[in-house]
């Protein structure tokens, strides 16, 4: 391979990637594309996801690994959403002797930070190997263990010689970048170096699609992408998303790679692209029509299919068509603030062109030339709107709802829902919201809120967020500077 990619988002040669920025989109788009948008920082931040939570929330779906966690017991917390996303797909698939994943922390305190944490790690590789017998263990990495310079390669090259289970570990410390789409990045370089690097390559598999899905997929999105292939004879992969060590071992056979999400797998995608010679579509998410459309193409495309795909798209819009104008006529005019992942942001913003709503505000936690394509589609459809480029910082969420007041709040709702708008969740793999069939039930779960908004309005009557009305007064901006 002859790229070198480090798998932090900032170090990318080919765009600029925003993570501070805040205002009109159209100033946005033109700042972006004159390269005006420098460097920027938050004098205050109230908090920012790590890369190691979305490194661990990749991966931890396989049923047959362990993993460990090498850290302290705090960077641990967040596992348990993304064990409580585990357990709920697991019902969802019909296996109700539900599992918890297989987790282990080395829990690093203050005397492993001054003499080294290998033998806690040592001990954790001989307990999940001992434990759980799994085909691998994944090694996360943490802030603590890069600052201490634990050596972790060299401690698994060793451990590796008496350990039956493949060891692969994930260099996610969370300093390393302020996109937390980078531990993504982090989990497939591990499986790239790691777990391909002897795989066999084997024939190709003609009607085999490496779909990468993040797991907040639902598994109701996953039915519905498979029955959508499958009517032009395309064979589906799931990566890494409820998967198996050999299900990642078939990678380089398969005919051609996809992704759900525009920043899930996009670089691991050109790497295999190089290496194996897999072509590969990466076009924006499957979610609106015109998304599922454009999405559902570039997978034909690659395998020939235009023509079927067509005739396909033409008879499900047909079907749908009628449902799709009984949302309209319930909620066309009305004014959306949309809250997501960097690619379900844009994907759910150009949904709402579906339905006739006005986008008034946009959050996404990273913004780059690929986000610029859809950053300018929407411009095109919606004139100018607010743009939050922000990783958690839900104070400049509320400041901007309150100050935009939306008829409807889509994407993460819990702030949104404690002032009383009508929300509905699209980051959140219990329910659907990809392909044909799936935009209907998100429109009628936002159309459901809009006329039945009770529940959240009773809430902000009883909930106290810890804000001054000062704040809501002021440049929800502010506190971004620019060098
Ligand atoms: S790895 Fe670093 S950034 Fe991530 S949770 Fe731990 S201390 Fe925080």
């Amino acid at each position: 391979m002859t790229r070198e990619y480090s798998g932090i988002r900032e170090s990318r040669t080919h765009t600029a990637t925003v993570t501070d920025w805040g205002g009109e989109s159209c100033r946005g788009a033109g700042n972006f594309r004159a390269n005006c948008i420098g460097q920027a920082d938050r004098t205050f931040s109230q908090g920012l996801q790590c890369q190691q939570i979305n490194s661990i929330n990749a991966l931890l779906s396989l049923a047959d690994s362990a993993f460990i966690v090498h850290a302290p017991i705090g960077c641990t917390g967040c596992c348990s959403g993304a064990n409580d996303v585990y357990r709920v797909g697991q019902m969802h698939r019909g296996n109700y002797a539900v599992k918890n994943a297989r987790i282990l922390a080395t829990n690093l305190d203050e005397r492993d930070i001054i003499l080294g944490g290998e033998q806690k790690l040592r001990k954790a590789i001989s307990l999940a190997s001992e434990r759980y017998n799994p085909k691998a263990i994944f090694i996360f990495t943490s802030c603590a263990s890069g600052i201490i310079g634990d050596d972790i390669e060299a401690i698994v090259a060793d451990a590796q010689k008496s350990a039956a289970p493949l060891l692969v570990p994930v260099h996610c410390e969370g300093f390393k970048s302020k996109v937390c789409a980078s531990g993504y990045d982090a989990a497939f370089l591990a499986i790239g170096k790691y777990i391909l690097k002897d795989a066999p390559k084997g024939d190709t598999i003609p009607d085999l699609l490496n779909l990468f899905a993040p797991p907040s997929v639902s598994y109701l999105d996953q039915l519905e992408i498979e029955r959508m292939l499958g009517e032009i004879g395309i064979r589906i992969n799931y990566i890494p998303f409820y998967s198996s060590f050999e299900k990642l071992r078939t990678i380089p056979r398969a005919a051609a790679s996809t992704a759900i999400c525009k920043v899930f797998a996009d670089e691991f995608m050109v790497d295999l692209k190089e290496e194996y010679g897999i072509p590969f579509s990466h076009t924006i998410m499957p979610i609106g029509t015109r998304n599922t459309d454009k999405w559902y193409l570039g997978v034909a495309e690659l395998f020939g299919k235009t023509a079927e795909a067509k005739a396909y798209i033409a008879r499900q819009r047909e079907q749908f068509a009628p449902l799709v104008q009984d949302i309209y006529n319930r909620l066309h005019g009305k004014r959306v603030f949309i809250c997501g992942g960097t690619g379900r942001s844009f994907a759910a913003a150009a949904l709402v062109s579906d339905f006739g709503m006005k986008l008034v505000g946009l959050e996404t936690p990273t913004f780059d030339n690929d986000a610029l394509i859809d950053f300018d589609y929407l411009n095109g459809v919606h004139g100018s709107y607010e743009v939050d480029v922000a990783n958690m910082q839900p104070f400049e969420q509320v400041n901007l709802l309150q100050k935009l007041k939306p008829d409807v709040f889509v994407g993460v709702p819990s702030w949104a829902a404690k002032l009383g708008f009508p929300t509905t969740h699209v980051l959140d793999m219990k329910r659907p919201t990809l392909g044909y069939r799936n935009l209907v039930y998100l429109g009628n779960k936002m159309a459901s809120q809009l006329e039945n908004p009770g529940y959240n309005k009773r809430l902000s009557a009883h909930a106290r967020l810890p804000y001054r009305d000062s704040w809501y007064e002021s440049d929800p901006f502010k506190f971004i500077k620019q060098y």
